[in-house]
């Protein structure tokens, strides 16, 4: 049949729902077997295989118990192999299949959690349950011998050492070394020469010692290392604890426990520097950052690493650390502010301190939290200013720079070959010295001004020939000598790059050349320590 989609009337049809009420879960009809003790046992004690221990009904009833829980264990292996077998069914029967893994499951849940196990009674008293009666024989033997060498006689831990099974939770069941302190401790006259305290951080084991004082005062004495008369706390960050232990292989003394305590947990913290190593490189090898690394090696220049220097690349951290916290009350200088003031009567750009401040004094209280002596962290309680700074006030110039403004630096009044430099030199035969460079250049080329400043001479000179003399606004002076000609006059400002004269060879003069000179408070100085 073709159904026309189009034709159909979507919005008459109407959809009946299922009636779940009248639905019923199938009763599972589960009875659970009753068990009448009292007549059981009785037929039972008939038997010849019955067991002579079980004298009342409940220990009967606990026999049942863990004959059912290794009935129990045992279905578990045969459902793993019903399971292994229907394995190829599960695609067929899905609810067999989930049937089983549920079974499955709830068993081996059981199975994890519960055991059967021997509760241990020596002289009526219980001193523990084992998942196996050897774990408890070997702790017997163990503790008898140790007393029989200790007390020279024959000696037993009790009279009557009884086992009973039962079923128990995992986490309940001691092993031997429990069972043997207990055992121990019941011998107070043998456990108290035998008993040595072993020492564990986090859990972990250190060593062993014989005198539970002498440690304290150990870890008294290792506490007081990093404690002041600020100290407000000491504290191990390990968790120390102290466990009995009757037969330990090695007893460490003091002084070596101490260095067990001590001893650095991270490893090698040197690294010695070998042919081809960076700096970089061994931060990578380390794993530690370069910046880490520097702070460990703060004297060590790191671009001059030498092969044989020893660098420290890791922190060293002991078995044990102590954090301690102090109290303390520091003064600390509050740094003085900078005023600014405008000053119309100086340059814009140029500055200075019309007044110098002076640093204030401020009393802090802190805690200031240590591991093993080292700073970590500083938590600030309070600030009290006890001295107020005084500013320091700087004027800003806001004249406006003319062109011919000097900058206090220098440019070549031309370019050209250094003929003749700055100092002691043979003229004419004769000894002078030289109070500036000789530029070689081409007759006729522009001078030009070495900074802003004013002619202050503009003429012939002796020696110099045609000079010009600039005076820059901090007096420094500038020479420009054996010019050709020269193309402004005294009194006139002049800017940096301005061209004041052209070269020539005029003067006492061996060519054409710029003598140009620097005269810092009137005495020539090497211009080349002014150039760029
Ligand atoms: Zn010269």
């Amino acid at each position: 049949m073709k159904i026309d989609f189009k034709k159909i009337d979507f919005k008459n049809i109407k959809l009946r729902k299922p009636d779940f009420s009248k639905f019923r879960f199938p009763k599972l009809n589960i009875r659970k077997p009753h068990i009448n003790w009292e007549p059981l046992l009785v037929r039972i004690r008939a038997c010849s295989w019955y067991p002579k221990a079980v004298e009342t009904a409940k220990e009967l009833k606990v026999r049942y118990l863990a004959a059912k829980e290794w009935s129990r264990v045992h279905f578990r292996r045969w459902a793993c192999l019903v399971h292994e077998a229907s394995s190829d069914s599960r695609a067929r029967n899905p609810l067999a299949f989930l049937a089983v893994a549920a079974v499955l499951g709830v068993t081996m849940t059981l199975g994890t959690l519960y055991s059967v196990s021997f509760s241990v009674t020596v002289d009526g008293e219980s001193v523990g349950k084992v998942a196996r009666r050897s774990i408890a024989d070997q702790a017997i033997e163990s503790v008898e011998k140790q007393g029989r060498e200790l007390l020279g006689y024959d000696y037993q831990v009790g009279d009557e050492v009884d086992y009973k099974i039962s079923l128990s939770l995992k986490s309940d069941l001691s092993d031997e070394k429990a069972i043997e302190n207990y055992l121990y401790d019941q011998l107070s006259e043998v456990s108290d020469q035998l008993r040595k305290y072993e020492v564990r951080l986090n859990g972990r084991p250190v060593g062993v010692v014989e005198d539970k004082y002498a440690l304290h005062d150990l870890l008294d004495e290792m506490k007081n290392e990093y404690v002041n008369e600020n100290t407000v706390s000491a504290e191990f960050m390990e968790e120390v604890t102290l466990d009995y232990i009757y037969n330990a292989e090695t007893v460490l003394t003091i002084p070596e426990m101490k260095e067990a305590l001590k001893a650095n947990t991270t490893g090698q913290t040197t690294y010695e520097v070998q042919q081809g190593d960076t700096f970089n490189g061994i931060a990578y090898a380390n794993d530690t950052s370069i910046s880490d690394l520097k702070a460990l090696n703060p004297k060590v220049d790191i671009n001059r690493l030498m092969v044989g220097d020893v660098l420290t690349v890791k922190k060293t951290i002991p078995a044990l650390s102590i954090q301690t916290v102090d109290h303390v009350t520091y003064e600390q200088s509050i740094p003085c502010p900078t005023e600014t003031r405008e000053d119309s009567s100086m340059y814009k750009g140029d500055s200075k301190i019309v007044r110098k401040g002076t640093e204030g004094v401020s009393s802090v209280e802190a805690n200031v939290t240590y591991m093993n002596g080292v700073e970590q962290s500083r938590e600030i309680i309070s600030t009290t200013t006890v001295k107020e700074p005084t500013a320091t006030i700087k004027a800003v110039g806001t004249k406006e720079r003319p062109k011919t403004a000097s900058t206090g630096s220098y440019a070549w009044p031309i370019r050209g070959r250094i003929n003749d430099y700055f100092g002691p030199r043979t003229l004419f035969g004769k000894y002078n010295f030289h109070s500036g460079i000789d530029i070689g250049c081409s007759y006729g080329a522009p001078i030009k001004a070495a900074d802003g400043g004013k002619v202050t001479f503009s003429g012939w000179k002796g020696g110099y020939g045609n000079l010009v003399i600039i005076t820059h606004d901090n007096g420094t002076k500038t020479y420009y000598g054996h010019n050709s000609s020269l193309v402004v006059s005294a009194g006139q400002r002049v800017y940096k790059g301005q061209v004041i004269a052209k070269a020539g060879s005029t003067g006492k003069s061996t060519g054409v050349h710029c003598h140009f000179e620097i005269r810092v408070n009137n005495k020539a100085v090497d211009p080349l320590n002014y150039l760029p």
